[in-house]
């Protein structure tokens, strides 16, 4: 596309005990016979239970990161049951997985030619069965995001991305993320906060999605402490619940080095990083790293917050926000080691959010990000 696009397509339900709504919608969307996508932590939080509708069939086998292998498996659970749509329980991953299930219903191919790398979203068309998504973390916001992200049999984690694949509906009902523990609402919370920041950053000219930003960050770092140390704090998690919604409705400006960096290192097999986690750790070093190319946009960001203009200020407040939340400060303390990192800067490179990082990204210089942040 030549020219910028706005686009905000999303239908939400929102508030604490929406999920109320279930039903409705299932019957609005003529879902006879739903697939319930979720993962083993959400069952064993017992959060299905919860929810005012029965599934026709479960697909719980998703691991943090999905793989092309568990959205073949659901794909194989949704057939076998007859199913015509799906609600996707949980944080990021059964959410994207479920996108891309209700993709592979009704499109022929693999998933990996579907990826946007390649230009699959052009093949990607409405004719897919309807999707349900209600999160169960405050983060990823992937409920109102047009990406499924999914580490490929090759290895590679790439992203999925169309206009076709908003969830029909969400519901954001912050009463299920109250069991969320403190290490995840922290983490998944800060992928939150770098969908704002990164979006903000994002050289992309739309001013809608520069506003929600905005509101969102300054929603979220006014919140995030507070839902870490009472997880039982309904204000502070419903606060969150927009700041995610937020950060993702913005998002659609596009992302930048933080998220190009994190999905290759998200998809190490062997060390399994938390995508939340990664980002927190890697927004100073972005920050850093962009600094010149965004002095205004980083003085917005500080007169917002009330601190004091300029990239240090801005890197020394995320710090003291990384250490208030336990959160690592480096890759290292995640137990990445320098020989990871090898792959890492040309994966990067064709990660679709590359594109609008601030700075152009290069192989030398994402490297040195890189060793910046070991
Ligand atoms: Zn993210």
């Amino acid at each position: 596309m030549k020219h910028p696009t706005i686009s905000y397509l999303c239908n939400v339900q929102y508030g604490p005990g929406s999920r109320e709504d279930l039903p409705g919608l299932l019957s609005q969307l003529n879902i006879t016979r739903p697939l319930l996508v979720t993962d083993e932590g959400v069952m064993a939080a017992g959060i299905p239970d919860q929810l005012p509708a029965k599934p026709t069939a479960l697909f719980s086998g998703i691991e943090s990161n999905p793989s092309e292998e568990s959205v073949l498996a659901g794909l194989d659970v949704y057939r076998a049951n007859d199913c015509d749509g799906i609600i996707a329980l949980g944080g990021g991953s059964p959410i994207d997985c479920a996108k891309c299930i209700s993709l592979l219903a009704t499109h022929e191919g693999t998933l990996e030619s579907y990826a946007f790398a390649y230009g699959g979203h052009l093949k990607i068309t409405a004719n897919k069965p309807p999707i349900i998504a209600i999160p169960t973390t405050a983060g990823t916001g992937t409920e109102v995001g047009r990406a499924g992200l999914v580490t490929m049999s090759s290895g590679s984690k790439l992203a999925i991305v169309s206009a076709y694949l908003y969830p029909d509906w969400s519901i954001c009902d912050a009463e299920l993320t109250l069991g969320l523990p403190p290490s995840l609402t922290a983490a998944t919370g800060m992928d939150a906060v770098s969908h704002c920041i990164e979006t903000y950053c994002s050289p992309r000219y739309n001013p809608v999605a520069d506003a929600i930003a905005i509101d969102g960050l300054v929603r979220a770092v006014n919140n995030i402490r507070s839902a870490y140390r009472d997880g039982s704090n309904i204000e502070a998690r419903c606060e969150m619940m927009m700041a995610a919604t937020q950060g993702a409705l913005s998002f659609a400006k596009g992302l930048g080095a933080v998220h190009a960096v994190s999905h290759p290192l998200g998809a190490l097999k062997d060390r399994r990083l938390h995508h939340g986690t990664l980002n927190a750790v890697l927004m100073p070093h972005v920050i850093r790293f962009n600094a010149e190319t965004i002095e205004s946009r980083i003085n917005d960001m500080t007169n917002a917050l009330g601190i004091t203009s300029g990239a240090d200020s801005f890197c020394t407040f995320l710090n003291q926000l990384l250490d208030d939340l336990e959160l690592p400060h480096s890759l290292g303390e995640m137990g990445v080691i320098d020989s990871d990192l090898s792959t890492i800067p040309e994966a990067a490179l064709i990660d679709h959010c590359a594109a609008t990082n601030p700075r152009e990204m290069t192989l030398e210089n994402t490297a040195q990000l890189l060793r910046d942040s070991l």
